[in-house]
């Protein structure tokens, strides 16, 4: 099987619970469940709907707060956001408006009709999304795009242990819906094969990606 970043040939390993297989790319580091275990949305919305991300919980503000103040002091004056599978609810995008954004916000399950093609914003955010996605380097490709040049891309997503004795034991993989992995090695490959740059990473889970600016 070839990695879906960066196209090397991967290894595969059993998880010893399940018993599904898992592709791990030596390269990058990306290591992604073997697509049979890949769930259409309808399946995936079953589960989403058993999440409690009640918008008013502190906790979940909190949630979000951590990840604004380790990415909003990398990402310069931002004026205008999107929040790239916010889920049900656009809680994180009122707390960019906050922060003085226009924010507009996707879901493929909860919002699907609200993103407009030809619209493009000075920082994406996506968090929890990445683990979800069959095609996670085509999304990457796909929010470059949307992007001023120089922007921000910030995600947060759940970095593995790269190593697999302790993946087996990892609890992320455990959700169903979570099928693919990355590590900051991973986004680092990324951004060598688009152009862009990895400014700054918190060495757990989240990311920040710069856009290129081309020179005139
Ligand atoms: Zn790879």
């Amino acid at each position: 099987m070839k990695c879906h970043i960066c196209h090397n040939s991967c290894d595969s390993f059993i998880d010893e619970k399940k018993k599904i297989r898992y592709y791990h790319c030596d390269h990058c580091e990306y290591i992604f469940k073997s697509p049979e275990y890949y769930q259409e949305l309808s399946a995936q919305k079953e589960r989403y709907n058993l999440h409690e991300n009640d918008e008013n919980d502190a906790g979940y503000q909190a949630y979000f707060q951590r990840f604004l103040d380790f990415i909003l002091p990398l990402t310069g004056d931002p004026k205008t956001a999107l929040d790239f599978g916010c889920g049900a609810t656009s809680l994180l995008c009122r707390m960019l408006e906050k922060e003085g954004m226009a924010c507009d916000y996707f879901d493929p399950i909860y919002h699907p009709e609200t993103l407009i093609d030809t619209k493009k914003y000075d920082i994406i955010v996506s968090t929890e999304v990445f683990e979800h996605l069959h095609q996670p380097r085509e999304v990457f490709e796909s929010l470059l795009e949307r992007l001023e040049e120089g922007g921000y891309l910030a995600l947060q997503t759940q970095f593995h242990p790269n190593d697999r004795e302790a993946f087996q034991k990892w609890y992320y993989h455990q959700d169903p819906t979570h099928i693919v992995f990355f590590t900051v090695r991973t986004f680092e490959v990324l951004c060598r094969i688009y152009g862009c740059e990895l400014i700054g990473d918190n060495g757990t889970n989240m990311v920040v990606i710069r856009k290129q600016q081309h020179s005139a």
